[in-house]
């Protein structure tokens, strides 16, 4: 089975490797205390700046997951009140699980076809502004053009869900204060870990706000990073993994090179009039190069979706008010491009 579904997604092909080799060098066993450990841990850092162009100074910190990241960013970094601007599933639940640690969090919703518009910032000062990069659900992005021209008009800090995107596209990570990804996505891994990016300005501001009640307490984080640990037992064996990836990948450019690569193709695939699939986002400025939504007739997603697992391949469901209306299509590395032509030819007989 080829799994298309955008998380949890294919793995690396070589994740079975790293496996044996974890294995053998004792990493799942090993104790989050120690000097290997640190080593593991530092490394993986390292090769993630590299890789991913992390500003000099920003700071890497690992969490559990991308929701876990919601919430240390409500604890930790958001004063009075955040504002969420989103046009899908996972904005609003970013803004829904926000608001029940700091109630005053407000919510701008625009529309999915839409694109980024100055004009959607809210018009009173917010001390958090929280974008979804790439919102999951239904296959759309905030371009970097966009977030440039919000950091030009926001004096706040930024923070960016980029789960689905982070190491698969190119993102100009100055553009915000934050950065966090879950495993499961682009970065081919089993689920089970994060990875958060914090500029000097956000880490200032976990200064002002001092939260230190929370064993995930931004503050808490960076202390124990300060010697590559984290405040409980991490995921070894996944940050592991993500060492080794990081190790293997070429550099983040060269990857969104392909990944674009590939996007274009999908688009051609679609483009054809007349049949019984089409792309759910009309708009190619707000499409999510990483994550593809095709809209069909309730019955026609329901057969595809069935063949194509006869077939081999698991295609990702609709999500939440989506899921008889579409299904999904990731474009994350991971992915063989051999595996991408076959379920082209697949799909081509049911268009
Ligand atoms: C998958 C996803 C999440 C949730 O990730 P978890 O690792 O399950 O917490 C959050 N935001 C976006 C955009 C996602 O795609």
């Amino acid at each position: 089975m080829v799994s298309f579904y955008p998380g949890p997604s294919e793995v690396y092909s070589k994740v079975p490797l790293y496996l044996k080799d974890a294995y053998a060098q004792g990493v799942m066993s090993m104790n989050h205390r120690s000097a290997e450990f640190m080593t593991i841990s530092q490394r993986c850092v390292v090769l993630l700046k590299e890789k991913l162009k992390i500003p000099e100074d920003y700071h890497v910190f690992f969490a559990s997951s991308a929701t876990e990241c919601w919430e240390i960013i409500a604890q930790s970094l958001v004063q009075k009140h955040s504002v969420h601007i989103f046009n899908g599933a996972f904005g609003k639940k970013w803004f829904d699980y926000t608001q029940r640690i700091k109630s005053d969090a407000r919510a701008i919703e625009f529309d999915q076809q839409e694109k980024f518009d100055l004009n959607m910032l809210p018009r009173h000062e917010a001390d958090t502004l929280c974008i979804t990069q790439n919102e999951t659900s239904n296959g759309t992005q905030v371009s970097n053009r966009s977030l440039h021209a919000i950091r030009k008009a926001i004096k706040g800090l930024i923070a960016v869900d980029a789960t689905s995107s982070l190491g698969g596209v190119w993102l100009d990570l100055q553009l915000a204060d934050v950065w966090f990804a879950s495993v499961q996505k682009c970065f081919g891994l089993p689920a089970g870990l994060a990875v958060m990016i914090c500029s000097p300005a956000a880490l200032q501001r976990a200064q002002t706000i001092g939260d230190h009640a929370h064993y995930n307490s931004l503050l808490f984080m960076a202390e124990m990073m300060e010697h590559w640990q984290t405040s409980c037992t991490p995921n070894v064996l996944d940050i592991y993994l993500l060492m080794r990836v990081m190790e293997d990948n070429k550099p983040i450019e060269k990857i969104d090179t392909t990944i674009t690569t590939r996007y274009h193709k999908w688009e051609a695939f679609f483009k054809h009039p007349g049949d019984r699939f089409n792309l759910l986002i009309k708009n190619p400025a707000v499409r999510s190069r990483t994550v593809l939504t095709v809209e069909a007739a309730p019955p026609h997603v329901a057969l595809i979706k069935e063949k194509a697992r006869e077939a081999g391949f698991i295609l990702g469901e609709g999500y939440g008010e989506l899921k008889s209306t579409t299904f999904r299509i990731a474009n994350f590395p991971a992915i063989k491009r051999t595996d991408i032509t076959q379920l082209m030819e697949f799909l081509h007989d049911y268009r």
